[in-house]
């Protein structure tokens, strides 16, 4: 995005959520939305495996990501996946989510991945939330839904579901 200020091009200082203007060195917060995700880029030339639609650059918890403002899904490298699981945590006063399965249709669902193309691994996520998760083994990307995030931060417990996929 550009400086409210001068119009310039703003760049996403890495591991923080917000975003530097070199020309005036004004800092903007971006609004961060109801995942926490925070959105400090402008659009890419990926696309939403779901809507089509650019994803944009992003940021949780200082970590990069791809995401789509349409449907809220992201994208997030495994690594990136594994230290929001173990770095999410509800706030003070906020309730957790009551524990919910997922439904069989989310494990039927077929995505491309939007980095190279080929059919993601759809899986139960072996991790707190009780959540679906595509997988591309070749990117080492995982695709989370809206609000995925949060019924991972929000879980009521953390024990896995036995037999479920672990991110390798
Ligand atoms: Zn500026
Ligand atoms: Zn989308
Ligand atoms: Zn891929």
């Amino acid at each position: 995005m550009n400086c409210p200020n001068c119009g310039a091009p703003m760049r996403h200082e890495p591991g923080q959520e917000f975003l530097v203007c070199d020309s005036c060195r004004s800092i903007h917060h971006p609004e961060v939305n109801a995942d926490g995700i925070v959105v400090t880029g402008s659009p890419t030339g990926r696309l939403c495996p779901l809507c089509r639609l650019p994803l944009s650059e992003a940021a949780i918890l200082g970590q990069s990501l791809l995401h789509c403002p349409n449907c809220r899904g992201s994208l997030i490298a495994s690594e990136t996946f594994l230290f929001l699981v173990a770095h999410l945590r509800l706030k003070p006063g906020e309730k957790p989510f009551p524990p919910r399965q997922f439904e069989q249709a989310e494990l039927s669902r077929a995505i491309d991945c939007p980095l190279c193309s080929r059919r993601m691994d759809t899986h139960p996520y072996a991790g707190p939330g009780n959540i679906v998760i595509d997988n591309c083994p070749g990117c080492s990307v995982n695709w989370i839904d809206s609000q995925e995030l949060r019924r991972v931060a929000a879980a009521p417990d953390s024990s896995p579901n036995p037999g479920a996929w672990k991110i390798p």
